[in-house]
């Protein structure tokens, strides 16, 4: 049986994708070779990584002044990779503390130099985003993430600064059309919305590198990576392949827009069944609620742990909080169908029955 796939990440993929992906371990373009058994500087998979840009690219509308890279290490790498190519070690980068992913980002920035935290919305638990941010005016560049994953909160607006803009998109990254020219350095790791585990992408604007003293080891510059034309070493294969063939599939169905029509219809039937359930609470501000991963308590762990439970029974899998927050998350990323959610609404609103 199918699960309802409710994971935070790694999530969700396409069948159309793990159909295809599934084929090409085996017999990679009737090569006789596994996409796994070929080397990175072939011509066939040099034609994916060309082809996985080439749609980040497309997907951004983002001209020459952009690198695509696919980079090891997943997000938590860009937390430090980020800061020491573009933080003076006197210098002062203005970050904004949204969750505990924006959170280990400014810890990590800390090694390499100064740090203004422009907003934070710890207050209230990050249960909502902050609509005014102080931005010293010299700052290097603001660092926000788009999407909290873990407290379901999202940005629906682009901060509006003079200094180099560079976010987390790991969540919500080809979620909704954006301009992505805005962004001077764009970082996501591809498990939540565009493939496997085990590569970051990183779409970064040429004109904001080389500009620190910093010794940088060459597996961790940009430019480096830049020069090698994004083979400086062997990039994972598999997960860039997975991850060409999900932009591929984006494109087929609507491109972003169509991603964004898809996610708001889901979102707004959850939020729509959540809100009008007194037993259900969701945390996170109305205005600022994430289209990808939906947070919701329950009154009691016993009632949580029976809603789990249920949930279970019925095949649907993920709905478990982030151990940090506790409570129930509900992520709805791309590739998820409408009628998974229908799923989960019914299972509430029986539950809900049951509770009255
Ligand atoms: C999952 C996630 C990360 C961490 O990603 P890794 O690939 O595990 O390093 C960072 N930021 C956000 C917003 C995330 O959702």
């Amino acid at each position: 049986m199918k699960m309802h796939n409710f994971n935070s990440g790694p999530s969700i993929l396409p069948q159309e994708v793990l159909t295809e992906a599934a084929a090409a371990i085996h017999n990679f373009n009737n090569t006789g070779l596994s996409i796994l058994e070929i080397g990175h500087r072939t011509s066939y998979f040099e034609a994916v990584l060309r082809e996985a840009q080439q749609h980040v690219k497309t997907l951004m509308q983002l001209g020459d002044d952009y690198e695509v890279l696919y980079l090891h290490g997943g997000a938590t790498t860009q937390f430090m990779q980020v800061p020491m190519n573009l933080l003076d070690t006197n210098a002062t980068a203005a970050y904004c503390d949204n969750g505990i992913w924006g959170d280990k980002a400014i810890k990590e920035a800390k090694l390499f130099g100064k740090v203004a935290v422009a907003a934070s919305s710890a207050d209230k638990k990050h249960t909502y985003i902050n609509k005014q941010l102080d931005i010293p005016a010299d700052a290097a560049y603001l660092h926000y993430t788009t999407n909290n994953t873990v407290e379901g909160t999202q940005w629906h607006h682009i901060p509006d600064t003079q200094v180099p803009l560079i976010a987390d998109m790991s969540s919500d990254i080809f979620c909704r059309p954006m301009d992505f020219s805005r962004f001077s350095l764009i970082y996501a790791g591809a498990q939540k919305n565009i493939g496997a585990a085990g590569v970051s992408l990183v779409v970064v604007k040429k004109d904001i590198l080389g500009k620190i003293s910093r010794a940088i080891p060459p597996i961790m510059d940009y430019r480096k990576h830049i020069e090698a034309e994004a083979l400086l070493n062997t990039p994972p294969v598999f997960a860039v392949y997975v991850s060409m063939l999900t932009m591929r599939w984006i494109i087929a169905n609507g491109g972003l827009a169509a991603m964004e029509q898809k996610a708001k219809e889901r979102a707004d039937l959850l939020y729509n069944t959540l809100d009008s359930l007194p037993l259900f609470n969701p945390t996170v501000a109305k205005e600022d609620r994430s289209l990808m991963n939906a947070v919701f308590l329950l009154p009691t762990p016993e009632l949580e742990k029976e809603f789990l439970d249920l949930c279970k029974q019925n095949g649907m899998v993920g709905v478990k909080g982030h151990r940090s927050v506790g409570g129930l998350r509900v992520s709805m990323y791309n590739a998820m169908p409408l009628s998974s959610v229908e799923a989960m609404c019914h299972l509430m609103k029986d539950f809900s029955n049951k509770h009255a």
